[in-house]
């Protein structure tokens, strides 16, 4: 914004530091693409951009991106202290692979790894409460992914940058495999009525998260994966109804409708 001749110095690395950058681009860049793509392609086509909750989610966005270098820092110590689990052989043959196989290995593992941490906090009713409060948006669009209890939010990326350390993939798998895993999380809650095709069963699309975040059964439950539905495959919690698309979202019982209120809620509500 401040023109073309305007000098850049370098980058000092610091260890912690707020994230104003990294939100304000991903900001304006989701907004610019996945709004765009919402009115183009609804699936509901009355909901509008500033729905229900839309500023509880704008702010939920701001923290968790905020939070990115604390994560990192989190996600980094974790890697340190599990050095002796590291092991370079396995780097040197994942690193001799072409590119492509990279990644699809690193789409894999890191969907083996979020599929079991997500089903944990559906499974363990003392864990449940934290995910919850992802689970309380009642209406989807791409900044309704954002509402995470912070908690989940390091042991998530934590868990998925501990995941990607020990598979030690070069550095442009890497970063094709975080490009594809942040759209994806963005697209998969979004308002989307797209035709995906034969990659609706090959790839998670926004039709089957849909149906993880609905409030009836059967599919109350289902759809853990986030990249591909081999893991829900696999470990019989795959629920697509080919067309439909569910009726209600949320969770069967309601959580506070503020930050405050969501973030003490499972200290709090899950005791009443
Ligand atoms: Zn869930």
């Amino acid at each position: 914004m401040g023109g073309y001749n305007l000098p850049i110095g370098s980058v000092e690395p610091k260890s912690l530091a707020l994230g104003v950058d990294w939100l304000i681009l991903a900001f304006l860049g989701s907004t610019l693409i996945f709004t765009a793509l919402e009115k183009i392609f609804p699936k509901y086509k009355k909901q509008v951009i500033l729905r229900d909750e839309w500023g509880l989610d704008f702010f939920y966005f701001c923290f968790n991106h905020l939070l990115i270098s604390a994560v990192l820092l989190v996600g980094n110590f974790l890697v340190s202290q599990s050095q002796w689990i590291m092991n370079s052989n396995l780097h040197n043959l994942v690193q001799s692979l072409p590119l492509a196989v990279q990644v699809f290995i690193l789409l894999i593992c890191a969907d083996f790894v979020l599929y079991w941490e997500h089903r944990i906090f559906h499974d363990i009713p003392r864990l449940w409460p934290f995910h919850a409060v992802h689970h309380s948006v009642e209406t989807l669009d791409w900044l309704a992914g954002s509402r995470s209890h912070v908690s989940q939010v390091f042991i998530e990326r934590s868990l998925v940058m501990l995941c990607l350390y020990y598979i030690g993939a070069t550095q442009a798998a890497l970063d094709i495999y975080v490009t594809i895993a942040a759209l994806q999380a963005i697209v998969i809650h979004c308002n989307l009525g797209f035709d995906w095709g034969i990659l609706k069963y090959l790839i998670v699309t926004p039709q089957y998260h849909h149906w993880h975040h609905s409030s009836e059964q059967p599919a109350i439950d289902t759809n853990y994966a986030a990249h591909t539905p081999l893991f829900d495959r696999l470990f019989k919690t795959y629920h697509m109804p080919s067309k439909h698309w569910p009726a209600e979202y949320g969770t069967t019982k309601r959580l506070p409708r503020n930050f405050v209120g969501q973030l003490l809620y499972p200290f709090t509500g899950y005791r009443k």
